[in-house]
């Protein structure tokens, strides 16, 4: 098949690019490098340095490829840069999903293409009652980040009934792993490593008792690759079910820093979830997919990827 991977230059849409390939598709990756390298598209996928918020563009990619499925995982993925600059977040994440959604809704090569979509459970559900959340959970973004990841969703499903595509939505928990760069704020295993390394403390936001839910982006990849042939029209949650407090993340990673001072604690920031966790049954009923990387396995890999 032919698959237009957006954000193939990004933390988990090159691994996605990666595995496609691996399982013997022809991958498209577009992605501005706002926050991606180019160094992580895969040699052996075509490679557009193109902007999804640029309709024109978007639409002459579509036309030149006419893929057979999309696989979006581009956008500015920082609840923080979403709290400053609402507008922008909107722009990138709601718009050029819009762009993606009406090209792949002229362009693709198959009746029956698919869309799948990588939006966010860690900041959408806001903090509810019950944990861990399924999909029925109400959404309730505290950041214009989850919110736009939410009006994205609706945008999908429209667009995926109006033109008769199939679409699949992930919401994920908060992904680590090998290539996450230090850039956002999810990525609290780089964040840390790399104060650790520089002789500085890391800093905790809150007394250490918030709580995420942590997901190896091997097992978010492995969901990917099940999506090419199961599961259609449907939203899943893709996380481990279990939450992990800021202090024990700080624990895990300074163990496999063998860091051995306290962290700082400073106040919280604005549009952060206070606690988290996702259950993912529904992905496994229609996928089969289950988490396999335990976070005591997860976090020394990723910091011996460097
Ligand atoms: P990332 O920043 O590494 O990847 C995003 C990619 O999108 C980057 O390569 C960036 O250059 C590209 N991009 C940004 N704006 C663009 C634009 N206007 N046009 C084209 N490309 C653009 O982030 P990530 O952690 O790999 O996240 C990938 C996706 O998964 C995002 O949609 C994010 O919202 C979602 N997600 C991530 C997490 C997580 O914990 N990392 C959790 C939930 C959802």
């Amino acid at each position: 098949m032919k698959i237009i991977v957006t954000g193939g230059a990004g933390f988990i849409g090159s691994h996605v690019a990666d595995a496609y390939l691996a399982a013997g598709h022809q991958v498209v990756v577009i992605d501005n490098l706002a926050t991606g390298v180019r160094s992580n598209v895969p040699r052996r996928a075509k490679f557009y340095q193109a902007d999804i918020r640029e309709t024109k563009k978007i639409d002459a990619i579509f036309r030149r490829e006419r893929p057979q499925m999309v696989n979006h995982h581009a956008a500015l993925a920082s609840v923080t840069v979403s709290v400053r600059e609402p507008a922008a977040i909107m722009q990138t994440n709601l718009v050029g999903t819009v762009n993606l959604l009406a090209a792949f809704s002229k362009y693709r090569a198959d009746k029956n293409g698919k869309f799948i979509f990588a939006s966010t459970g860690g900041a959408m559900y806001g903090s509810p009652r019950h944990l861990s959340a399924d999909e029925n959970t109400p959404p309730n973004p505290t950041s214009p980040y989850g919110l736009s990841k939410l009006f994205s969703e609706q945008a999908v499903r429209f667009f995926a009934r109006e033109h008769r595509f199939e679409y699949l939505i992930f919401r994920y928990a908060n992904v680590y792993g090998p290539r996450q760069r230090t850039n956002g704020e999810a990525g609290i295993v780089p964040i840390f490593h790399d104060l650790i390394r520089a002789g500085q403390r890391p800093k905790i936001f809150g007394d250490g008792t918030k709580t995420r839910d942590y997901v190896f982006v091997g097992d978010v990849v492995q969901a990917n690759v099940l999506a090419l042939g199961r599961g259609k029209n449907t939203i899943l949650n893709i996380g481990c079910g279990r939450e992990i407090s800021d202090l024990a993340m700080f624990q895990a990673i300074a163990r496999a820093s063998n860091y051995d001072r306290p962290p700082l604690f400073v106040p919280y920031r604005a549009g952060e979830v206070r606690r988290i966790a996702l259950d993912a049954r529904r992905a496994k009923k229609i996928l089969g997919w289950r988490p396999t990387v335990k976070l005591e396995q997860g976090v020394p890999r990723t910091i011996k990827a460097g």
